[in-house]
């Protein structure tokens, strides 16, 4: 990947990647490391948005097929990205970087409301802004949170922290001949159905002309390498 001129960018982590080794949870050691690297890409010079999904706690889809009404395990799936949240902030403030989170759904006991306005000013003062709660709305995804959340605020880019090294026409765990893109466009991500995010927010990032860029948080340092435009990535963008 070659460098870019980012100056501002949203990173996308899956539930997951607070999830460590675990099955279910947060592994707050997971958490600190992930903070480590978001820290290393502040202390770079990089105003950072973080958005963090839920599925290492609950997921909507999974409520569903069990019998739960949709739209309500879709609100305890946002409810959990609040979880993952807090465990981050928590972490990047015990290494001494400013935090602010803002919940699409108001809570204000817990954390601020989604303010976008008031989410620039944080920025503008080298905060790390964590967005939870998705949209806000159900039928979504945070993958569609980040990219509305990147639109809103100007990202240069969508970072898609992920286990794997990038983009692969299979999935590269199950298929060892997958093959590896350095770049490919939104269209052909949509048209072939690859595993980058869900549809609706590669879509988003395509009209707004938003990169994603996707690549492995599991491998320590490699956000602030991918950054420098040094590590492994695939860019997706382009024309169409
Ligand atoms: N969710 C939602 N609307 C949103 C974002 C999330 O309803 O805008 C719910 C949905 O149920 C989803 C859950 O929150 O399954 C957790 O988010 P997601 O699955 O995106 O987390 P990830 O896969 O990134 O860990």
């Amino acid at each position: 990947m070659s460098a870019r001129p980012f100056k501002r960018i949203l990173l996308k982590l899956s539930g997951e990647a607070a999830m460590g080794d675990q099955d279910f949870g947060i592994d707050p050691r997971m958490v600190q490391r992930v903070a480590g690297e978001v820290k290393a890409a502040k202390d770079a010079g990089y105003e950072l948005c973080l958005v963090i999904g839920g599925g290492n706690i609950f997921r909507g889809m999974a409520g569903a097929a069990k019998g739960m009404d949709r739209a309500t395990a879709d609100y305890m799936g946002m409810l959990a990205t609040v979880m993952n949240a807090l465990a981050m902030q928590d972490a990047l403030e015990q290494l001494g970087v400013e935090t602010r989170v803002q919940s699409a759904i108001p809570m204000a006991s817990v954390c601020e409301p989604y303010i976008r306005r008031r989410a620039e000013r944080h920025l503008q003062k080298g905060r790390v802004v964590i967005f939870a709660a998705g949209t806000g709305s159900p039928y979504f995804t945070t993958d569609s949170g980040a990219a509305l959340r990147a639109a809103e605020m100007k990202c240069d880019a969508l970072f898609k922290g992920t286990s794997v090294d990038g983009v692969y026409d299979r999935d590269p765990k199950a298929h060892a001949d997958a093959v590896r893109y350095d770049s490919i466009s939104y269209g052909k991500v949509l048209g072939d159905n690859l595993k980058v995010m869900d549809a609706a927010a590669i879509a988003l990032c395509r009209e707004n002309d938003i990169p994603i860029v996707v690549f492995n948080i599991r491998e320590a340092g490699n956000l602030a390498r991918v950054l420098a435009g040094e590590g492994r990535a695939t860019i997706v963008g382009g024309a169409n």
